[in-house]
């Protein structure tokens, strides 16, 4: 049997960075193949066709992954809107210039008057890479086609 449509794939993976340094790693996560959202498109391009036992690799642009470094997202504010005790690494929610969004800053730099702030992901602009084992395999049912995810163990619960 191999990966392919409406199959269901138990997967562990580990995400690498540019350097082969782990960032992430999970074990025993079932998904439903075959276009249905459940991983990255390019990791379900590289899975098609695997079978059980078989190691996968996809490396992953920032174009499919977690986009490119943005220098606009990098913002001066002035150190009077944060509380006294902001340091480095610290993390708030805020509203990129003209739009509604929210995004995740991470201070980068507290001076005397000011406080830089970084917006970018902080995989942003990196190439990072799936090394991905496939663990098990088998028919999604009918249930599963029509939610769109697996269940049972690894999948969905309800
Ligand atoms: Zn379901």
């Amino acid at each position: 049997m191999k990966v392919g449509q409406n199959t269901v794939v138990t997967i562990d993976y580990q995400l690498l960075d540019a350097d082969g340094q782990m960032l992430e790693q999970e074990q025993g996560i079932a998904y439903l193949h075959g276009g249905h959202g459940g991983v990255l498109p390019v990791l379900e391009a590289a899975l098609e066709g695997a079978a059980v036992g078989q190691e996968v690799r996809a490396r992953i642009d920032p174009d499919d992954g977690f986009g490119h470094f943005d220098e606009n997202a990098i913002r001066r504010e002035p150190r009077s809107a944060f509380p006294p005790d902001v340091e480095v690494g610290m993390q708030f929610a805020g509203s990129p210039n003209d739009s509604d969004d929210m995004a995740v800053y991470t201070v980068t730099e507290v001076g005397d008057d000011h406080v830089l702030v970084d917006g970018n992901h902080p995989l942003a602009g990196q190439t990072v890479e799936f090394v991905v084992m496939v663990r098990g395999l088998r028919n999604a049912t009918e249930e599963e086609v029509a939610h769109g995810h697996a269940h049972g163990p690894g999948g969905h619960h309800h």
